[in-house]
């Protein structure tokens, strides 16, 4: 299933993916109105996931609706906590970060893990508003995006891909100025609206190995990043093992797993999105962020 958030005749509703059409359980009687989010699915369990599922195969026509006359936001808008964010987790990408800041390369032991606040996320074709006042200095980081789909705690990695829901597309943007200046990624990763996530959550059974998927961005249709997850350095098994064996990790939490090389700052000379940009990530199977950046409104 590929299921995700849209807006259509104004109002927000749960969404699955079929062909040109979108399915919006909500339309009919027959759908229990308590399951109209992402987050409510994901929170629900497999019953639920499986009844979804089999409401989709037979829907009513009253509730498949054109792709075309619904937006899709980012399945899960707010999330409960912050989403949690790999660095370096592509050896490539260490080595570029290290090379364009005069640092010794070196590829991480453990995973570098931060987060991001949950006021940064947008939707897929979102446009990302940037306020020159604040940065000039804004990037774009494709990554395989993680939705934990059960409560868990001390699994080992052998288990860990059980507690999984889905896949997405993560732009983890990041104003670099920012995130140099105040020597700490939570800044500069945390613009409000800017981290574009979607356009769908692609349940896990759908993906089978989440290390075999390629992942590309551009900005203004040239080509920046084009990787693949089997070269991350920490497994996304091996993320939600170390990261379970110190928190819970619950349904709907989110995890970034890190960016391949060809970001903007590490480039000769140094690029960034300014207004009139359109920045695009894609991972196969999964699909594309189309946003444009515009000026923030002056305040
Ligand atoms: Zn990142």
């Amino acid at each position: 299933m590929r299921v995700g958030q849209a807006t259509y005749n104004g109002a927000s509703f749960l969404a699955v993916s079929s062909g040109d059409d979108a399915i919006l359980p909500a339309l009919s009687d027959y759908w229990d109105r308590r399951f109209s989010t992402c987050q409510s699915i994901i929170e629900a369990g497999s019953d639920v996931w499986r009844r979804l599922a089999e409401f989709c195969v037979a829907a009513p026509p009253e509730c498949r609706v054109p792709m075309r006359n619904l937006r899709l936001g980012a399945p899960i808008p707010r999330p409960h906590k912050n989403i949690i964010c790999l660095g370096w987790n592509y050896a490539d990408h260490a080595q570029e970060s290290a090379q364009a800041t005069g640092k010794k390369v070196e590829v991480p032991e453990h995973p570098v893990i931060f987060t991001k606040a949950v006021t940064a996320l947008t939707g897929p074709v979102d446009d990302i508003e940037v306020d020159s006042a604040v940065t000039t200095q804004l990037d774009w980081e494709v990554e395989l995006g993680v939705v934990i789909g059960a409560r868990i705690k001390s699994v080992d990695e052998q288990a860990a891909l059980d507690s999984v829901f889905g896949y997405t597309v993560i732009n983890d943007t990041s104003a670099r100025d920012l995130q140099f200046r105040h020597k700490q990624f939570f800044v500069g990763k945390s613009l409000d609206r800017a981290s574009p996530m979607g356009p769908w959550i692609v349940t896990a059974d759908e993906i089978g190995d989440p290390q075999q998927l390629e992942l590309r961005s551009w900005v203004n249709e040239t080509l920046k990043q084009s990787s693949s997850t089997r070269h991350q350095i920490f497994s996304v098994a091996k993320v939600i093992s170390v990261l379970s064996q110190v928190m819970t990790l619950e349904p709907g939490d989110i995890i970034a797993t890190g960016t391949p090389s060809g970001v903007g700052f590490a480039r000769t000379p140094p690029e960034f999105l300014t207004p009139g940009d359109v920045v695009e990530c894609e991972i196969e199977r999964i699909g594309r962020l189309r946003n444009r950046i515009v000026a923030a409104r002056s305040r």
